[in-house]
């Protein structure tokens, strides 16, 4: 019956606001099927599947998977599309403190729209499907036994207090309960329970890159330095920016003995580099 009911009336498409009749594409809350997903499905495969449900068809096929050549440290895609994945300028010249970060894709199109659907709309049902685009990054980007701990990004009281949610903790959340042992052995945490976020930041939205180093420094603070001690970390949020709330989580994990950090974003925004 439901079926019936799904198919009879048109959704409202979450990227471009115009209705579609939905035919026989997955309703929400059926991400168990994509357990059997091919680990190596590509994303924009992946892509269209888990956000098919939410998305009209034409706007479906406005995602771009991150790809080849790439920064070897921070991720971000080279205009050139030929070539091997090298350092880029910023990297070669401040290194950081995490060691390399990936995405599912660019912060642009259909991503940006369901990211911002889960952030500011609070359009929960979302966790699942960004969660396993951020699991599939994970498989193509990284060994199966090369992180101890996933930790969320935190966000500081007052704006959880505000959103009433802490988005890379949903999606950390989503991920553990898909994973079903695929992470050999790594713990997924809670940010609460390791990091807190002491300093209000004003949001990063809008500053430049300097701007964004200086609102953010000393915002975070371990709190179980005994969690962190000689543990390889990857870290999770839903976007990479410029790296710089990544770069001062990775310092302060690491001050407090972490062996790495490692940062993985469902999405990341795409300043092409040459
Ligand atoms: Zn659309
Ligand atoms: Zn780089």
């Amino acid at each position: 019956m439901r079926i019936v009911v799904e198919a009879a009336f048109p959704r409202k498409c979450r990227a471009c606001n115009r209705y579609w009749l939905p035919g026989d594409t997955p309703v929400e809350g059926t991400y168990r099927q994509w357990e059997g997903d091919a680990p190596d499905a590509g994303m924009a495969t992946l892509f269209q599947r888990v956000a098919s449900p939410f998305i009209c068809p034409e706007c479906l096929t406005d995602f771009e998977p991150m790809a080849s050549p790439l920064c070897r440290r921070c991720g971000v895609m080279f205009g050139s599309r030929i070539g091997e994945d090298h350092l880029c300028g910023d990297c070669l010249q401040h290194p950081g403190h995490f060691r390399r970060a990936r995405s599912a894709g660019a912060y642009d199109g259909a991503l940006m729209a369901l990211i911002h659907q889960l952030k500011y709309r609070a359009c929960l049902a979302l966790d699942y499907p960004l969660a396993r685009l951020l699991q599939q990054a994970f498989v193509r980007d990284w060994q199966m036994d090369e992180i101890d701990l996933v930790l969320p990004v935190p966000l500081h009281a007052r704006r959880l207090r505000q959103r009433g949610f802490n988005q890379a903790q949903m999606l950390v959340r989503a991920w553990k309960k898909m994973d079903k042992g695929l992470m050999a052995g790594a713990r997924f945490a809670r940010s609460r329970d390791i990091m807190l976020r002491s300093k209000p930041t004003v949001p990063q939205t809008g500053l430049g890159r300097k701007e964004r180093r200086r609102n953010i420094r000393g915002a975070f603070k371990v709190v179980d330095h005994h969690r962190v001690e000689g543990k390889r970390i990857l870290l999770v949020d839903d976007v990479f920016t410029t790296g710089a709330t990544a770069d001062e989580a990775a310092r302060e994990l690491k001050k407090c003995g972490a062996d790495c950090v490692d940062v993985l974003t469902v999405a990341r925004t795409m300043p092409r580099s040459w």
